[in-house]
């Protein structure tokens, strides 16, 4: 592998981590015309899901990470120092660090237990124009809010969310929650964000216990959140900052909106 196909694999680890699917990776590089390992640019979501879980990427760092302690029994254990670390193989250098790797792995996990939790199976697809997408749940049945577009009498357009599982059963209605203005989610978004970036100081302590404590995922999340809440606060809606940051958006038939961070943070309010 050369120095350009070493950053690509970089890259496509770190979108994965800002919240991109494997398929809009994809599509964002034949949009770049980044050249595949062939020359070609006809790069498919299959291909970069299988190089988020290839273990190849990480060197040999995990080979560092322990060492056979005693070859009679062949326990393994961490690597705590008492051995150098060092390179089984000098030309395999890591392309990706350990960390990260870890942290994609667990990533993966995450929204695969996502998908089941909240039954479906189109994570994150199309974030570019609908960031809350997959984002919005059902506090009452755990499915996911879709969006619905309502065109008035005098040509008034309005988006409002509402429970997926409405539809289901033949149509009958076996969820009855609220539906909620799209606008009304942009705003608790908007809001707990720069309840976040304008209080930096305040959630240092916070963020600084998840670095300490947290597992690979939840100190790589904390990292980004809070180098993009360093930024400042937010005027309007950035989709990008959502997909990077933002959990969910939990809504119960009292009205009651609970809004989740990646970095564990959360706000709730109260909508009519
Ligand atoms: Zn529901």
């Amino acid at each position: 592998m050369n120095k350009a196909q070493a950053k690509i694999v970089k890259r496509i680890y770190q979108e994965y981590l800002t919240g991109k699917t494997p398929d809009r990776i994809a599509r964002l590089f034949r949009s770049e015309k980044v050249k595949n390992w062939d020359g070609k640019y006809n790069w498919q979501a299959t291909s970069i899901d299988s190089m988020l879980r290839n273990e190849k990427y990480m060197g040999d760092t995990i080979l560092q990470k322990s060492y056979t302690q005693d070859f009679l029994t062949k326990k393994r254990v961490v690597n705590d120092g008492k051995l150098q670390m060092y390179h089984i193989q000098d030309d395999h250098e890591a392309i990706i660090d350990i960390d990260t790797w870890n942290a994609v792995q667990q990533e993966i996990a995450r929204r695969e237990k996502y998908c089941e939790e909240h039954r479906t199976n189109a994570y994150a697809q199309l974030t570019e124009t609908k960031p809350l997408s997959c984002k919005v749940i059902c506090g009452e049945c755990n499915y996911l809010y879709t969006r619905v577009q309502y065109t008035y009498r005098d040509g008034r357009r309005v988006a409002k969310w509402r429970c997926a599982s409405t539809n289901k059963a033949g149509g009958a209605r076996v969820c009855s929650n609220r539906y909620v203005l799209e606008e009304a989610l942009i705003k608790l978004f908007i809001m707990s964000w720069n309840e976040i970036a304008g209080n930096y100081d305040e959630y240092k302590d916070f963020w600084k216990k998840n670095l300490k404590e947290g597992d690979e995922l939840l100190r790589y999340k904390t990292k980004q959140i809070m180098a993009a809440a360093k930024k400042g606060k937010i005027k309007e809606l950035d989709g990008e900052l959502m997909i990077m940051a933002m959990d969910y958006i939990k809504i119960f038939e009292s009205g009651r909106l609970v809004i989740r961070s990646y970095d564990g943070t959360e706000f709730e309010c109260e909508t009519e």
